[in-house]
């Protein structure tokens, strides 16, 4: 699932591939992705692209004086720029959701790759009429030490959770907090309202380094690359069975909630195997 940093490179690179530009033409190409019916998507077409910027993991493209396009790519979605357009109009099988159409021929796909579909497309007067951006906390990138204090104080949660929780952080998903928590030697099952004040600093200057360091990476990679990029990058995340980066003990995985997370127990949890929490189990 594209993430914080992927998300802000996204952005910035459709800003400055719409600088200038006007949207000549939105064909919405998968119905169910289209979570907004007034204002009309035609309202946004033939208005110049003011902005396109990040809220939590949403895409925001913002037209001069018109509506605001908002996107949630989810889990497998993603945006292509292209050059042009065949003249054919696209079918509607296929992973292609959305199609956006600049005054110079150029634009962008937004695609969703396998059968769950769940990216969210909103056509709106303001983003915060977008339930979700309504709910975001703070944002991950921005978040002082002060502010991650108070959160965590305030929080009945374990540190996978608080970090992934979009209403109290926004913009981390399954993958940086695996990372997150890694830097930050500290175990995803500690509560959060259980950290003292080290433990906070580490975790705050984790928060920032992993997702700074990333963002300032994949600034440097073009669209298509940005991907395979996160993943080369990432030290747990995804990496079970392979030795730490930092002190050689294996990455392990876990169950947790509805998906799983790895660590590195030499690193995280005092070389201690973690027990399953898969939300299946604990209803059984
Ligand atoms: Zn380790």
């Amino acid at each position: 699932m594209p993430e914080l940093p992927e998300v802000q490179a996204l952005a910035e690179r459709m800003a400055t591939a719409c600088a200038g530009r006007v949207l000549e033409r939105v064909d919405v190409l998968s119905i169910p992705a289209l979570k907004t019916f007034d204002p009309p998507v035609q309202a946004l077409t033939g208005r110049a692209v003011d902005a396109v910027t990040r809220h939590g993991k949403f895409l925001d493209l913002a037209t001069d004086g018109g509506p605001h396009l908002v996107v949630h790519l989810a889990r497998a979605g993603w945006v292509h720029p292209r050059a042009s357009f065949p003249a054919k109009p696209p079918s509607r099988r296929g992973p292609l959701a959305l199609r956006l159409v600049l005054d110079d021929g150029s634009g962008f796909d937004l695609t969703e790759q396998g059968t769950t579909k769940r990216l969210a497309a909103y056509v709106v007067t303001d983003p915060g009429q977008v339930p979700g951006i309504a709910r975001l906390g703070v944002d991950a990138l921005a978040a002082t030490p002060e502010q991650l204090t108070a959160l965590a104080a305030g929080a009945r949660q374990r540190l996978k959770t608080f970090l992934t929780d979009q209403s109290v952080l926004a913009g981390i998903g399954n993958a940086y907090s695996d990372e997150i928590l890694h830097t930050a030697r500290l175990s995803p099952y500690a509560l959060a309202a259980s950290l003292d004040a080290g433990r906070l600093a580490r975790l705050h200057a984790a928060i920032g380094r992993e997702l700074g360091g990333a963002l300032e990476q994949l600034r440097a990679v073009p669209i298509e690359g940005l991907k395979s990029e996160k993943k080369a990058d990432l030290a747990v995340h995804g990496r079970a069975g392979e030795p730490c980066p930092v002190c050689g003990d294996t990455v392990r995985s876990v169950n947790f909630a509805d998906s799983s997370l790895q660590y590195c127990p030499t690193c995280q949890t005092g070389g201690r195997v973690l027990a399953d929490r898969r939300l299946s189990r604990l209803l059984k």
